[in-house]
Formats: structure tokens, C-alpha cells, sequence
């Protein structure tokens, strides 16, 4: 079976007092059989890794570049995000996708910079409302997720993190039912046969502690990225309580 991870994605929210009163509540988990952690944007990225020393949470990036150095003006590099503690990068966010014009492919390279510099790449995928009642929705993870294959081979996924994200669900209050999610999930471990039982397969889209329980009780939901409930310690505890086995 593959381990929980909940990982809060605190998108641009925040700021140094807000920070340190969420990360200290945090602290206080101690269950070392769900993953736990929290990607805050890339300026508090540091007052994250000192508050959150000696904790189990970890720290991911909302973003990591493509590019190793050099003239990238406003970029951060995945060796950068490392020396910041950070174990996770989530790569392709539909809201990056949308408002920066990330295509498949820079989001393959941005997944192919991460590992290479030994951070863990959170692959988000998902379809639009329009896709969905178009019927396109395992056209569409298929193809996202067959970017990141065709550019560094299915090996590659092993020990990565891939969240399914509807973008129809996003911040939206819409969540996929159960069995709407877990129908995507299985498409997306037949995709990833051979590694499939490496890589830790997230929901991700407006879950909340009352319907994450539901959810994780999937076969194939091996978690969630959370955005709006992550901004509350209570909130964001009862949800990876729920993903305790
Ligand atoms: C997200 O930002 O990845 C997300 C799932 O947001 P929310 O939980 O607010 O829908």
C-alpha cells in the first residue's frame, strides 16, 4: 500500500505573523504514517524551514523553473528550493497552467529539473469544466501525464507524487464525488503500470475534513493537495487525520 501524503498548498496567502501561528500549530503532529506537508510561497520559504526544524512536516515549493542558473529573471531553481528544505515542488498547477501559460511540456521539464536536483515533483493534472462534459477527462490526464513519460520514460515517475485535479473543483467549493475521483485515479495507475505502485496519488479540489475521510476510503486516493483548508491548523490536522490508516 502506498503511504498518505497531505500536502497544503497555501497558494499567494500569508504573511510572517499568519505564517508562524499555522507552522507552530502544525509542530504538534507526530504521526509519522501519513506524510504531511505544506508549500508556502517561495518568500517565506525560509521562515517555514526554521519554524518547522525537528517537525515531521515537510516543506515543498508552489513552483520550481526549468532552468538550473543563469538569466531567469524571477525563476527559482530546483537546487535553491533544496536548500530550503524543501522535499516536494508541485509542478503544472492548473493555476499556472491558466494565468503563466505553462504548456505539457514546460511542465515536463520543470518535473525533469526537480528530480534531477533530488526534489520530489508534484505532477498536478486535471480537466477543465468544458473537458469534462465533453467527455475529454482521461484524454486530457492522459496527455499531461504522457508529457512527463515521453520526456524522461515511465522509470522516472517512481517516487514522484501525481494530484488529480479537476480545475472545475479548484477553490470552487465543487468537489468530485468519490467514485469520480477514484474512476480518474485508477486511469492514472493503469498509466503509470510499472512504477504504479511508487507513486502517491493525490485528489486534489476543495477537499475539507468533512469530506476527506470519503475520499481517502478509495482504493487508488492516496491523499490530497489542499489549498483553501490548508490555511487553518485545525482544518488542515482533521483532514490528514482522516488520511490515517
Ligand atoms: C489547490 O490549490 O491545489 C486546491 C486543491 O485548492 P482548493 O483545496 O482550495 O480547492
Amino acid at each position: 500500500m502506498v503511504k498518505p501524503l497531505v500536502l497544503g498548498n497555501w497558494k499567494m496567502n500569508g504573511d510572517i505573523l499568519a505564517n508562524a501561528d499555522l507552522l507552530k500549530a502544525l509542530q504538534a503532529w507526530n504521526n509519522e504514517s501519513v506524510d504531511l506537508g505544506v508549500c508556502p510561497p517561495m518568500i517565506y520559504l525560509s521562515q517555514a524551514q526554521n519554524i518547522l526544524e525537528g517537525s515531521l512536516i515537510s516543506l515543498g515549493a508552489q513552483d520550481v523553473s526549468a532552468q538550473g542558473s543563469g538569466a531567469y529573471t524571477g525563476e527559482t531553481s530546483a537546487a535553491m528550493l533544496l536548500e530550503f528544505g524543501c522535499r516536494y515542488a508541485l509542478v503544472g498547477h492548473s493555476e499556472r497552467r491558466q494565468y503563466h501559460g505553462e504548456t505539457d511540456l514546460m511542465v515536463a521539464e520543470k518535473f525533469k529539473a526537480a528530480t534531477l536536483a533530488g526534489v520530489t515533483p508534484v505532477l498536478c493534472i486535471g480537466e477543465t469544466q468544458q473537458e469534462r462534459e465533453a467527455s475529454k477527462t482521461l484524454e486530457v490526464v492522459a496527455r499531461q501525464l504522457k508529457a512527463v513519460v515521453d520526456l524522461l520514460g515511465i522509470e522516472a515517475m517512481a517516487n514522484t507524487v501525481v494530484a488529480y485535479e479537476p480545475v472545475w473543483a479548484i477553490g470552487t467549493g465543487l468537489t468530485a464525488s468519490p467514485e469520480e475521483a477514484q474512476e480518474v485515479h485508477a486511469f492514472i495507475r493503469q498509466q503509470l503500470a510499472g512504477v504504479a505502485q511508487k507513486v502517491q496519488l493525490l485528489y486534489g479540489g476543495s477537499v475539507k475534513a468533512d469530506n476527506a475521510g470519503q475520499l481517502f476510503a478509495k482504493q487508488d486516493i492516496d491523499g490530497a493537495l489542499v489549498g483553501g483548508a490548508s490555511l487553518k491548523a485545525k482544518d488542515f490536522i482533521a483532514i490528514a487525520n482522516a488520511a490515517v490508516c
